[in-house]
């Protein structure tokens, strides 16, 4: 049988942890705060700044945010990065991507107080990760490790195929399974478009990760008898339904069922994790900056 491993349970337990960090926080006098920054008024980019911020209000995180006008000049979001940096009550922000072609998000990244990233883009984070020291683990990949873990997955010594080389999920989640770490220890092949024989990757992994974009490119196939399936990707594809859309991963869900010991829906799977971990990440930089110690 099958399990289907559901993220919005695990999200649940997640928030449910963060509410005695945070009790633990105001205990202290302190109030955790998150700031979201949209420049421009792409409509997804609103939907994902909106849900973050309910997320905040479930749990009690104090949500801000900070709306540039799309056709304003680069300074203008930089002077808010700088007023955000300076803010004693937001202890994490991110700005939404993707950011107008005429911003240079590089830049916008590297303004970015490293302490208040809760992203985990900044180039220090980025170091830090990579040398065994995370300060924040980016979302999409922590929110992998914990469905993982919460599927019982035993990384040490298994192979895993991440398809996906993207910085925000492929290459920190690639960079975290390969620490010398309990959530760690795997062997790790990363794939990507110029990658050979793509099905011969992931059909001998025990572990598949799906980051990709293509709607249900890996498919039942491509998997051995008894992998973990985990789908990152989150695609519209045009249906007859009532938005004249639905959305599907990068993973092709039923002939891939079938092979597999334990795999993640989509929705229901990756997608609410990213958004718990978020939460986990403001949480830890509140508890950084305000130097109260808190069980994360
Ligand atoms: P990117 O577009 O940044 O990266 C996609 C990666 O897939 C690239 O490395 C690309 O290779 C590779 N790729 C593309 N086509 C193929 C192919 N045919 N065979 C093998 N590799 C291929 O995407 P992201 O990492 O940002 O996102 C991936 C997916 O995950 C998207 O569907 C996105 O919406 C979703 N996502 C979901 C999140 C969630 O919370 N659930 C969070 C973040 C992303 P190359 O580098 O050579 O171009």
């Amino acid at each position: 049988m099958t399990e289907i491993i559901d993220g919005n349970a695990v999200a649940s337990e997640i928030r449910d942890d963060l509410t005695d960090a945070i009790e633990t926080l105001a205990n202290a006098g302190s109030r955790p705060g998150l700031a979201t920054v949209l420049m421009g008024d792409d409509p997804a980019s609103e939907t994902y700044v909106n849900m973050k911020q309910r997320d905040c209000e479930e749990v009690g995180i104090e949500s801000v945010h900070v709306d540039v006008d799309g056709d304003a000049p680069a300074e203008e979001l930089f002077d808010e990065i700088a007023a955000l940096n300076e803010n004693d009550d937001v202890h994490g922000y991110i700005v939404q991507a993707p950011v107008p072609d005429h911003v240079d998000y590089r830049e916008v990244i590297r303004r970015v107080d490293p302490a208040k990233d809760v992203d985990g883009f900044h180039p220090e984070n980025v170091g830090r990760l990579v040398a065994g020291d995370a300060r924040f683990r980016p979302c999409t990949p922590h929110g992998v490790q914990k469905l993982l873990e919460s599927a019982g997955v035993d990384l040490e010594g298994a192979d895993v195929t991440i398809v996906g080389r993207s910085d925000i999920v492929g290459k920190p989640l690639a960079n975290l399974l390969i620490q010398k770490a309990e959530d760690g220890n795997a062997t790790v092949t990363v794939c990507h478009s110029r990658t050979q024989d793509l099905a011969a990757k992931t059909r001998s992994a025990d572990v598949v990760v799906a980051a990709v974009g293509v709607p249900e490119l890996v498919d039942g196939s491509m998997i051995d008898d008894g992998a973990v399936v985990i789908d990152v990707g989150v695609n519209r594809v045009d249906a007859d339904t009532e938005k004249g859309y639905e959305l599907v991963g990068d993973v092709e869900f039923e002939s891939t069922k079938e092979k597999a010991s334990a795999i993640t829906p989509v929705p229901g799977g990756v997608g609410p994790m990213t958004r718990a971990m978020l939460l986990y990440n403001t949480v830890k930089a509140a508890s950084l900056q305000e130097g109260v110690d808190v069980d994360l």
